[in-house]
Order: structure tokens, then sequence, then C-alpha cells
């Protein structure tokens, strides 16, 4: 029908009609309920089902109240056919509806299914308002009755009701099937109220609505009215008897049909009585190509054996599980499965049939094996590697050890293997002892970790062996599930540290040796510097002058040599007293005093009074003072500032003292390095001192062996703070000044060319 611009205004001349209210009042009804159904029960299927069918119904309800309101019978008809996209539906949704909830909802899986529940439903909806087939669209047969505008019924009105009818009537057939097979009573009791609920618009809707039209008898349609009846009774149900769970039944297949593991069911004589999707999958075949032939079809392996092993036990009523078998697919293959097997008993007892559940281990098989192989490439590395590799538990006993570090340490495998570490080795850092169980965490670990790693320690084994070692302990993350402590790796520097020794005797030799004929030729040059002034002509004057500068680093470097050999021996030993330390800082700037004059540098001493005595070898720490005095003077130019100071840090009881100049700073990148031996910072501030590079690393030795700590901030271009702490002495009051004017060794005078001239004179 094509509506006329005219017409359209038509369609919207209203007139009121009470009859009308009953299709107003199917609205309200079903659209409330459809409000419940939302917000109570929306996540389960069934009710989504359930509000699509309220749905149909408020459309074909608020378009029967239009086409009642209509004062024209045009207005009439074109709402009365669009109620169609309403009552058109009703059929097949309730049909969904019902299938979910007595969970056959599987059928929908069909496209033909969907086809032929919602297909008519088009096709109805389309011949009705382009055709006079369903509906009577002639608009002159209209009449008014009491309730609106009537036509005679069109000649297929029948089959598009019939279908309706139908739809339901299937749903009201399905519903008292189940009602039947049902036992749970809350479960009877809701498939009660639906059934009635059905009945009524099925029922008397079909009598007012179509099959009295049909006749001729005019009577009020009341369907729409009956339906909100309906849809009243069932969400009543809903919210009474939780209608709208799910469904067991449905439940269960759904598990058996989605669970990973093959689920096969077989009677006494081990015909196939049931497989799962999992079997069909996994053995490649059909439903229909298992059940009802024997379980051995699908077995490897002599079905005696089988029998005996597994399927007698189970008649006789045991429960078996972790069975490895083979089964064989449909090409033939053979798959690797766990079976556990039990008996299904009916209610006496009786044994009626056997239910296997099987996992393919075949992924499992692969996974073990690719460890195995990794297992088996890591035993191979760890044997052959050269360093000692030892896997240690959270007792520290040893769990493995790989042939080298046996070899370090002399065992063989059976008298480590089980054995405390601890019992067997014992490992020494410098003097102290180190226990391997120091060495594990027993901390969770959130990746793998190296807990610590650990030079020049010496081993002595039980049978007297000693070997130095470098090691490293490390962990890994799953450490506390394996019960893997630490995995130690040990390197043997014995030989290293043997070759070092060497290197060592012959430097301490060698400075020795020079000592003797250094201090003949720097006394006998001193003698002739002081004879032979007058004597000499300038220049010569300057080469005697060179000569004694240059022998007086030579004794220099000698004597740090030394000190550097004893040090690294351990030789060198601290023997300490109370101090001054006031006045041993007075005493290193009257020493430094005319070199920083000569410099023009200003040299500050800032210490209070009463300052405690601190605990210190005079010697050595003198030697530190006029390391750190001597470079902060060297390294700075002439203008700036040295300031020496001390403070009592009364928390840590150690005296703090700080050496800070005014030069040219150090930069970041060599800070780290700076303590370390022969180290000198290179480019500019090499250039017009030749130092050795060992005076940090001695001083650095000194302060540890007071357990002091040494540290140093710079900043390039304005200058730096050397800083070391030193002990005070507990015991001994605020010593008196005894200034012995001699504690500052007396090369330090020399170690610079810059300085000699100033503090040898
Ligand atoms: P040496 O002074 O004999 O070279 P040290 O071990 O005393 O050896 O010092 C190492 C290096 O540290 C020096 O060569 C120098 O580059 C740098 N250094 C030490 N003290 C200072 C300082 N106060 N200012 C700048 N650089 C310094």
């Amino acid at each position: 029908m094509i509506i006329s611009t005219a017409e359209i205004s038509t369609l919207f001349d209203f007139t009121f009609n009470p009859w009308a209210l009953f299709s107003v009042w199917s609205v309200i009804v079903n659209t409330i309920l459809l409000y419940f159904i939302v917000t109570k029960g929306f996540q389960v299927a069934a009710n989504r089902w359930f509000a699509l069918v309220i749905l149909s119904l408020i459309t074909w309800g608020l378009f029967e109240s239009l086409d009642r309101f209509s004062a024209t019978p045009v207005g009439s008809d074109f709402w009365g056919v669009g109620g169609m996209m309403g009552w058109g539906f009703v059929g097949p949704l309730f049909l969904g509806f019902t299938l979910l909830y007595i969970g056959k909802d599987k059928i929908f899986s069909s496209l033909w299914v969907q086809l032929l529940m919602y297909g008519p439903a088009f096709i109805f909806l389309f011949l009705g308002w382009t055709t006079g087939l369903i509906n009577n669209r002639t608009i002159a047969s209209a009449e008014k009755l009491f309730y609106g505008w009537e036509t005679p019924s069109a000649p297929y009105f029948w089959l598009a009701t019939g279908w309706l009818i139908g739809l339901l009537i299937t749903s009201l057939y399905l519903l008292v099937r189940h009602w039947m097979s049902v036992k749970d009573p809350i479960k009877k009791k809701q498939t009660t109220f639906f059934i009635i609920a059905v009945s009524i618009p099925v029922i008397f809707g079909s009598i007012t609505n179509a099959l009295l039209p049909i006749l001729g008898i005019q009577i009020f349609p009341a369907a729409v009215l009956l339906t909100s009846v309906m849809s009243l009774i069932i969400t009543y149900s809903i919210l009474r008897y939780k209608l709208f769970v799910i469904n067991p039944a449905t439940v269960v297949t759904n598990i058996v049909d989605t669970m990973n593991e093959m689920l096969i069911v077989f009677n006494p004589n081990h015909i196939i009585q049931f497989t799962n999707r999992a079997v069909e999958s996994a053995l490649g075949y059909e439903k229909n190509e298992l059940v009802g032939e024997p379980f051995k079809k699908i077995l490897r392996g002599p079905w005696v054996t089988l029998h005996d092993k597994i399927f007698k036990q189970v008649h006789e009523g045991k429960t078996l599980s972790g069975i490895d078998l083979e089964l064989i697919s449909s090409k033939g293959e053979g798959i690797p499965v766990s079976l556990s097997a039990s008996p299904l008993r009916d209610k006496r007892g009786g044994i009626f049939g056997i239910v296997g559940v099987a996992t393919d281990i075949s992924k499992i098989r692969d996974l073990f094996a690719d460890i195995t192989a990794e297992r088996n490439k890591l035993t191979t590395t760890i044997e052959s590697i050269a360093d000692g590799v030892l896997a240690l538990d959270y007792d520290g006993v040893v769990i493995t050890i790989n042939p080298a570090a046996l070899r370090m340490f002399g065992f063989s495998m059976k008298d480590v293997i089980g054995k405390k570490i601890d019992d067997i080795v014992k490992m020494f850092e410098g003097d102290k002892r180190l226990l391997f169980s120091q060495l594990i965490t027993k901390k969770r670990l959130t990746k793998d970790t190296i807990i610590s790693q650990k030079e020049n320690l010496k081993i002595i084994t039980t049978f007297g062996k000693q070997v130095y070692v470098n090691l490293t302990s490390s962990a890994i993350k799953e450490g506390l599930e394996v019960g893997l402590g630490a995995i130690i790796t040990v390197t043997d520097i014995s030989g290293e540290k043997e070759l070092e020794e060497m290197k060592l005797d012959f430097v301490s030799m060698a400075a020795h040796e020079l000592r003797t004929p250094l201090t003949a030729i720097r006394g006998y040059l001193s003698v002739l510097q002081e004879e032979l002034t007058k004597a000499l002509s300038k220049e010569q004057q300057s080469f005697l002058d060179k000569a004694f500068i240059s022998s007086s680093q030579l004794a220099a470097l000698v004597e740090n040599l030394l000190s550097v050999s004893k040090i690294e021996r351990g030789a060198m030993k601290i023997e300490a007293e109370a101090q001054n330390w006031k006045v041993s800082l007075q005493e290193i700037i009257t020493n430094f005093s005319p070199l920083a004059k000569e410099k023009d540098i200003k040299l500050i001493l800032n210490c209070p009074d009463n300052l405690p005595p601190v605990m210190v070898d005079k010697f050595r720490i003198s030697e530190v003072l006029s390391n750190l005095v001597g470079n902060a003077l060297n390294y700075t130019n002439a203008g700036g500032s040295v300031e020496i100071s001390a403070e009592y840090d009364k928390g840590k009881k150690m005296m703090v003292t700080r050496i800070k100049d005014t030069g040219q700073g150090i930069p970041e990148s060599a800070i780290t390095h700076l303590f370390t031996k022969f180290f000198r910072v290179s480019g500019v501030l090499e250039q017009g001192s030749k130092g050795t590079g060992l005076g940090l690393y001695i001083s650095k030795a000194i302060i540890t062996m007071h357990k002091g700590d040494i540290k140093v901030e710079s900043t390039l271009g304005k200058g730096s703070t050397f800083s070391f702490t030193i002990p005070v002495s507990t015991n001994a009051k605020a010593l008196k000044p005894t200034g012995t004017g001699s504690i500052v060794p007396k090369r330090v005078f020399v170690r610079k060319n810059n300085v000699l001239e100033a503090a040898g004179k």
C-alpha cells in the first residue's frame, strides 16, 4: 500500500475508545515485566529470550492500541498491519525460549532451524504488508465495531495465525513433556506455571483473534490482553521460584562437551555407548562411528593384557587412574593417553557400564623429551666447563657438583654429594671464616639473581688441600619451589695468586735493594749541594738540584712500592696508640707551609681544641695526611686555598678529617678508580706532576686498617674534598700537645718534583 501525504495525517487521526485501554494496559504490564526480567536475571540466556518474547508482545500491544484509537479505517489498517511486527515473532521467540529452558538449545546451532523458525515470520510480514492475502486491506470493507475498525478476514489469515498457534502449541507440548520427565519438585512447579501461562493466550487468544474472526463471528479480540496475563504468570514464577536458573542437564552436557579430556562410556561388554566431542576431535571420528563399536577398536596393544590389567579390576568395582595407554585415531596414529576408569552403578549397586576419562599426554611427553634434552645439554655443559660449579640446597647440602669442582677440592663424588659443604671445606675471606650457608638467600626472588661475588677466598678442604678462588653465588627465582638454594661457581686462582706473590716478592726485594744505594746517593748529593754552593756556577747548581730531585722521586717510588707490597701481602701492621689529633694536624701544616707559600696557596687549619684523642698508628696516619695534603697542594693553582678541618662524630665515635682544596677537581668518571693502584687522572691534571698513582691506594689501605673510611667529593674546576674517618681512643683522656716534629715521613717532602726545593731546604 502506498500512503499519500494527505493520508499521513489521517494515520494520526485518533479518537478515544475505552476498549483500546486493554491494549494499553498490556503494553504497560509487559513493559514493567521487561524491566524486571532485564534487571533480575539478564545473564541467563533463557531470560534474555523471554525478554525478547515480551518485547514482541509490547510491539504488538502498542500497534493494537493505535489501531483501536484510530478514527479512520485508513489509520486502523496501517497500525493493524504494523502489529504483525509484534505478533509475527511471538511464536518463534517463545519456542526458542522453551528450548533453552528445557536444555535443548543445541538445536539453534543449525542455520536451517533458524531459517525455519524466523523465515515464515518475515514472509508473513512481507505478504501482510504488500498484499491482501494475510490482512484484508480493502478500506472500503472496513466496518466500525464497538472496539474499533474491523475488516472481514483475509483468505490466508488462517495460515499466519495457524503458524503462530502451531509454534505455541509445539512449545506447550515440549513443556508438558519436560514436566513429565522432570523430578525436581521446584522445577515441576515452575513448568506447571509455564504450561498454564502459555495455555491461556493459546487457547483463548486463538479463539477470539483467529477462530471466531475466520468464522465471521464478531467478538472482542483479547489475545494481546491475554498475553499480558501470560507474561504476568511467568514473571511471577521467575521471581517466586527463581525460574530461570540454568538447567543442570544443560550444564552437564556443556561441561562434557567442552572439557578437554576424552570421556568414553561403555557397557560391561566393552561396547562404546557415549563419547564426548574431545574424543571425536582427538581421534578424528564422528560420534556415530564410535558408538556401538567395541572399545578395543580404538585401543592399541593386546586386548587380553589390557583387559586383565584394567577392565577386569573395574568390573570388580575398583576405580583406576593414571593408566598409560595408547589410543588409535581414525588415521591409525597412536595417541598416548593417561586413563582413569571407574564403574557406573545402578541404584542397587550393580555395574552397568564403565566410564573412562582419557587425557592426551602426547604434548606432555614431547615437553618431557624437550626438558630431558635441555637438562642433558646443561649437564654436559656444566661438566665440561673449567670452572667449578656446585648446586646447594637451602641447608647448604651439595646437590650436584661438577668434575672441575671435584678436581679443585680434591674430592670424589661420594665425598660431597648429600653432605653439608661447610662441614667438608673451610672458606676464609682474609682471616675471617666465611660459610657457604651465608651465600644462600631464603628470600623469595622475582628474578634470577647473583647473591654475592667474592674474590681471593682461601678454601681448605678436610684433606688439607688449599686453593684460592673467586666465587659467585647465584639463585634462581624458582629456587624455593625446587629446593635449590644457590648455584656456586668457583674459579681457581691459586696459580695467579702464586704468580702475584712472586711478583710482590720480586718488587719488595728489588725495592729493598734499591733503598740503600739511593739513600747514599741522596746523602752525598745533599752534602755536595751544601758544600759546593759557592764553587759552582748557577747552571752547575741546577744540575745538582735536578739530580737530587730525581733521586728523591726515585726514593719516594721505592718507598711506595714497598708499602704496596706490604699491603698486598697483608704484612703491613698497624700499631695504634692514642694521639692528640690537633697536634698531628698542626705538624702537617708546619711541614707543608713552605711549599704552600712557594705555590702561593693558603694553607688553613680549622680544628676545635677539645677534640678527643684518636687511636692511630702515628707513622702510617701521617703518611695518609701527607699524601692528601701533598695532593691538594699539588693539584691546586696559585691563589687557591687548602683547608684541613677535623670534627668528632659522636654517633659513630669517629674522628672525621677533611682536606678541602680549590684546585682543578677530579672528573666524575675517575672518582671510582681513584683509590686503585697506579691510577692517575689522565689529561691536563697529569701535567706538571710526576706522581706514581700509589698515594691514594696506600692511604685507603691504611685508613681501612684503622677501620675507617676514606672518600672524595669533587667538582671539576672547583676543587675536591677528601675526607677520612679514624677511631677515637675510648679510654685515654685528651692528650696534651706533645709535638714530636718528626711524625711526617721525610720522603713526603720529595715525592713531587715541584715540592722538593721548598720542602728540602
Ligand atoms: P699521585 O698523586 O702520585 O699521582 P695518588 O694516588 O695520590 O697518586 O693520586 C691519584 C690521582 O688522583 C692523581 O694522579 C691525581 O690525578 C688525582 N688526585 C688526587 N688528589 C687530587 C686532588 N686533590 N685534586 C685533583 N686531583 C687529585
